[in-house]
């Protein structure tokens, strides 16, 4: 589709042509076995934007081969981390050279911002090879004084073929979390992005070529999750599978691992985070992060705050602001730069936020704003918020993965602990407040990863991030990533007359 598309604020954008929609096995874009494709569809106009091919198990069979080969054989893992990491500069540079036609790639099969995109998704994918790309040559073990007659250092050696699995809302940069680290390590790999939105890995896939990487390093074989995927999570010679998605897949990887051949596996799941906004807050400020924290992506985010705590003090003067400030929070076309909420990802999503909010209703919660479809085409869902939400319904205990907002009330600091603590997810936590003290308690009584006081979504290349309880185990970003894809092994040698 190469018509140019007109953003309603004049500007005129160029429609990506999609170039690449086979499968990438070995350096080559290929048909899949079966010759088999699905279409992926663009959930602003709900038309099909391309036929891609669909990897089946054979397929996965092939990119497994490819990434065994270049594991075990070919220079990747054995080359210098110095030289690893130039070849991983260049791959980022030409992610920015390219930004406008990938951006456009996940607008068109997500339905994502593409200002948004443009200017920070994918330069922040860039920005991860970068700073794994500076601790490529800076991975190495640690000399050991074992006892007097032996001695012993540790190697710090990549941990083999990896499967990464992607989930839709973040075919960019969610993809990056996945393959910067391990790619850093020396690790090659076979990357299933979600059938949803397969376009963006494959043109990574071939700017990776162009940088350099070698044949077999990288293998991207889009299809669907219970075919492609399991083919992964089951399969006997990857030596580590790194998923983010649901937790109920993350629990047939799990399973599938645990029934093939014990691979170590990382799993970034699914939240219900809460945002907790104590009496002293900046009642302004608490209003703009619940609106970011939810309505952000359309609510297709792991760590949406979709349960908002508020003080009994200050509950209804924050439920004003909220209100006015959700009010104000702009639904178009997700190409149109002042747009802030585009359409959900696909149908089957749609779908399923609209049956929560009839859930919400019929639970008895008070539908405080939204509440319906957009009377448009595509798949937009007006940002929603209950209020008088109680802790034990559906809208407060389940990921909807939707802009739908459950406000809760609370009267203590420990109620609120006990509240945020009351869900089977540990993914993320906000807490608003002016006491130190309160927010000192608050984070440490916290069972989730991450925890952002007066602040939301502060995420960085550096800062780890991932679950407690059932929102998975396993850190993306940070230091904390590479050494998932390493293994310390130990190499013990006696000394024999050491005067020490
Ligand atoms: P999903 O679990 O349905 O799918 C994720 C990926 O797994 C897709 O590529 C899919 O094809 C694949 N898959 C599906 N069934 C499979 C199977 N049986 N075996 C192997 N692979 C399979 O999740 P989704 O709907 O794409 O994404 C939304 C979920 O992802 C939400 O729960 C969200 O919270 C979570 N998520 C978590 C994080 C995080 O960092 N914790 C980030 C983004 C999204």
């Amino acid at each position: 589709d190469i018509s140019n598309y007109s953003g309603h604020d004049g500007s005129s954008i160029q429609r990506p042509t999609i170039k690449f929609t086979k499968l990438f096995i070995n350096g080559e874009f290929v048909d899949s076995i079966s010759g088999k494709t699905f279409e992926t569809i663009d959930p602003t106009t709900c038309e099909v934007t391309a036929r891609i091919s669909e990897a089946d198990k054979e397929d996965v069979d092939l990119a497994v081969k490819a990434a065994r080969q270049a594991f075990d054989f070919g220079p990747w893992p054995r080359m210098s981390g110095l030289e690893r990491s130039k070849i991983m500069l260049k791959w980022a540079d030409l992610i920015e050279e390219h930004v406008e036609e990938l951006a456009a790639l996940d607008t068109i099969d997500g339905g994502k911002l593409y200002h948004y995109s443009k200017d920070y998704e994918i330069p922040l994918a860039a920005s991860m090879l970068r700073y794994y790309a500076g601790a490529a040559d800076k991975i190495h073990g640690q000399v050991l004084k074992a006892s007097m007659e032996f001695h012993a250092y540790t190697l710090m050696e990549p941990v083999g073929v990896v499967g990464h699995i992607i989930p839709w809302n973040g075919p960019s940069f969610l993809l990056f979390t996945k393959v910067s680290p391990s790619i850093a390590a020396g690790c090659t790999m076979v990357v299933k992005p979600a059938e949803q939105t397969p376009l963006s890995a494959l043109f990574y896939a071939h700017l990776a070529n162009q940088a350099g990487v070698p044949d077999g390093v990288i293998n991207v074989v889009q299809g669907y999750g219970h075919k492609a995927g399991a083919a992964i999570a089951s399969h006997m010679d990857i030596d580590a599978v790194s998923f983010t998605g649901s937790t109920e897949v993350g629990r047939k990887i799990m399973e599938a691992a645990a029934r093939s051949n014990l691979k170590q596996v990382s799993l970034e799941l699914g939240g219900k985070s809460p945002l907790i906004v104590f009496d002293d807050a900046d009642l302004d400020k608490a209003a703009e992060f619940a609106v970011l924290g939810i309505f952000f992506n359309k609510g297709e985010v792991c760590c949406a705050s979709s349960r908002v705590l508020v003080q009994e003090g200050i509950y209804d003067e924050f439920e004003k602001k909220l209100l006015e400030k959700a009010k104000a929070w702009a639904i178009g076309d997700p190409f149109d730069s002042k747009t802030q909420h585009g359409p959900q990802t696909s149908k089957d999503q749609y779908e399923k936020i609209l049956s929560y909010i009839e859930i919400g209703k019929r639970e008895g919660a008070t539908l405080l704003l939204g509440g319906k479809p957009v009377d448009t085409k595509g798949y937009y869902i007006e940002p929603t918020i209950f209020s008088d939400v109680k802790e034990d319904m559906r809208i407060a205990q389940e990921e909807i993965f939707g802009p739908l907002l459950s406000v809760l009330k609370f009267k203590t600091v420990e109620e609120a602990i006990k509240m945020a603590n009351n869900t089977k997810y540990g993914l993320a936590a906000g807490i608003i407040t002016k006491n130190l003290d309160t927010a000192n308690t608050v984070s440490r009584s916290i069972r989730a990863g991450i925890i952002w006081i007066n602040c939301y979504y502060a995420l960085g290349n550096d800062i780890p991030f991932g679950g407690y309880k059932m929102s998975g185990f396993g850190k993306d970003y940070g230091l904390d990533a590479l050494y998932k894809f390493l293994h310390v092994k130990s190499v013990v040698t006696p000394i024999y007359n050491s005067p020490w």
